[in-house]
């Protein structure tokens, strides 16, 4: 095609209320009572197919545990090589389709989820992954919507970047090849739209894909397959399969093709594929890309200053929504002493409000911890907190007869390093330390090296100083860096996210910096006067 062509520019998705009696609420009401009177059985997709294998998981609301909402089919290591093969096959079309076309297909399935899906895809994640429906909204619908429509903006943008005006004679070119072989993406179970968003940028940029989702996210993960289908997505592009994580890598990270992770998880499993890709390094064709964002335990840190309201409010958001299972979740809160007098109070009188229970109840505000295993790992937490004889502020029960729900408890830190100071527990359970206000200058240390992680953290002071010493002194405790408001709910196009240290690669999710990395980048030097003489004028004789 002949044209420069401009895309419609990339605005952040509108987050919808849901408010009581708005047309909203009423449709994803609908959404939720429809999709629970089904029972799905779930295919995985590979090249054009849709297979079937009868080894079947079965898929269940973490908050209702004993309601089916369907089955998957699980795979095994012949399906990962039938993957491979299938994105092998589907790479020379792709790789050389034009990438206003591959835009197309993107910007399509974000306008089907901002209104054909928007409430299949949230009641899902409301469904399986126990995300109420506000957590949903900004997540499966609002973050999802805009990784697609912002990647497409930020693909563009790379291409644009030329190399400088030319000598005369000469043209200079740069090109934006895919990576050769493909790309596996691995998710979590956490966002819907981080399994979106791993998949389809790497594909955006022409490669194709292994996709391993979370087996707790097949559900929401199956639906955005077929929307990518229906937005145009060519068969064999994304390869969305079910397999056990240690079984799926050993496939692929002894293939030669392999070309890149495109990783979301924890820091442990994330280390342990890195420790793989190592030791095959000898056999693949290229040095393959490595992105993972990966754990964290992210701080708030309270100046003497800091307003007590906004901490209180920052500390329930930030800890409680989505029970505490966001990699940004605070989790270690340091306040000072002549500020926890006024903070306490309000803090039990708030926390006295929350409402834990299933997501369909729209008055939850905690719901339920993703399963089982989830459930026992973080009640154990509490239980050796009791044993310890640690204070338990609020909270400190959980129930799993019906669904995984653990209340949100609040424990009072015995020592500023006890294990919840420092340790991922990702639940509901928010660990705080009290320290004296003549500590101030020595809290950054101690923030900084409580954790191996660095992903959030935040400030909360009225005095500027205070702010502009914290944002100096921690400027490697966290990736994402906040003053005055809790350390989640990055935005798209706004706050680009990712953290270093045991945080990941940084290679910061739904930003340019993120793009580039599955680009393979071919410089093009085009002479139009060549040399027919190979002497320079130097040679010459005196
Ligand atoms: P997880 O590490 O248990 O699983 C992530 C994925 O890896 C899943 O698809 C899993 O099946 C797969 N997997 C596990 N072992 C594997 C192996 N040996 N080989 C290949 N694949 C394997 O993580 P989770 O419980 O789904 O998610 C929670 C974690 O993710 C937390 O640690 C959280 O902090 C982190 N997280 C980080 C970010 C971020 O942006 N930094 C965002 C969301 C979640």
């Amino acid at each position: 095609m002949n044209g420069f062509f401009t895309i419609p520019p990339a605005v952040n998705e509108p987050v919808y209320a849901y408010a009581p009696g708005s047309p909203e609420r009423a449709h994803l009401k609908a959404a939720l009572a429809e999709a629970r009177a089904m029972e799905l059985d779930v295919p995985m997709y590979i090249g054009g197919q849709e297979v079937r294998t009868g080894q079947l998981s079965r898929m269940a609301p973490p908050h209702d545990h004993a309601h089916t909402l369907g089955h998957f089919h699980v795979g095994d290591a012949s399906h990962v090589h039938q993957a491979i093969q299938a994105a092998m096959a589907a790479k020379p079309a792709w790789e050389a389709m034009p990438w206003e076309q591959r835009a197309a297909i993107f910007l399509k399935a974000a306008e089907l989820f901002s209104s054909k899906y928007r409430y299949a895809i949230n009641a899902a994640t409301m469904l399986a992954q126990s995300k109420n429906a506000f957590q949903a909204e900004i997540d499966a619908a609002c973050e999802l919507i805009d990784f697609l429509n912002f990647n497409v903006q930020f693909m563009v943008e790379i291409y644009s970047e030329q190399p400088p005006a030319q000598s005369k004679g000469i043209w200079n070119r740069l090109e934006y090849r895919p990576l050769e072989g493909f790309v596996f993406a691995v998710t979590p179970f956490n966002f819907t739209a981080i399994s979106a968003n791993l998949p389809t940028a790497p594909a955006m940029m022409g490669n194709v894909v292994v996709w391993k989702p979370s087996e707790t996210q097949v559900y929401s993960a199956q639906l955005l397959m077929r929307v990518f289908k229906e937005a145009g997505l060519p068969d064999g592009v994304i390869n969305l399969i079910y397999t056990p994580g240690p079984e799926t890598g050993d496939v692929v990270f002894r293939h030669p093709e392999f070309s890149g992770l495109h990783f979301t998880g924890s820091t442990g499993v994330f280390r342990t594929m890195w420790k793989l890709i190592g030791d095959n390094i000898s056999t693949y064709k290229s040095y393959p890309r490595i992105v993972g964002e990966t754990g964290g335990k992210d701080f708030i840190l309270a100046h003497p200053s800091a307003e007590p309201k906004a901490l209180v409010a920052a500390m329930i958001r930030g800890a409680f929504e989505f029970q505490g299972q966001k990699c940004s979740a605070a989790s270690r809160v340091y306040i000072p002493r002549s500020l926890w007098v006024q903070v306490k109070p309000h803090l039990l009188a708030e926390m006295a409000t929350l409402k834990v229970g299933p997501t369909e109840d729209f008055r939850n505000f905690v719901n339920a911890v993703i399963d089982e295993r989830a459930f026992n790992k973080i009640a154990a937490y509490i239980e050796q907190a009791k044993k310890d004889g640690v204070e338990i502020l609020c909270g400190g029960n959980g129930d799993k007869s019906s669904g995984y729900f653990i209340e949100p408890t609040i424990l009072m830190a015995p020592s500023a390093q006890y294990r919840t100071m420092c340790e991922e527990i990702f639940g509901p359970v928010l660990t705080i330390w009290i320290y004296e206000d003549a500590e101030w200058p020595n809290m950054f240390k101690l923030v900084d090296t409580t954790s191996e992680y660095a992903l959030t953290g935040a400030i909360f002071a009225q005095d500027r100083y205070a702010v502009a010493e914290a944002t100096w002194a921690l400027r490697n405790s966290a990736g994402n860096f906040y003053i005055n408001d809790k350390p989640t709910g990055a935005v798209v196009g706004q706050q680009p996210f990712g953290g270093a240290r045991g945080s990941g690669t940084n290679d910061k999710a739904g930003a340019k910096v993120n793009l580039l990395r599955w680009t393979s980048q071919r410089t093009i030097k085009e002479t139009f006067h060549s040399p027919i003489d190979y002497r320079y004028p130097f040679l010459g004789e005196e």
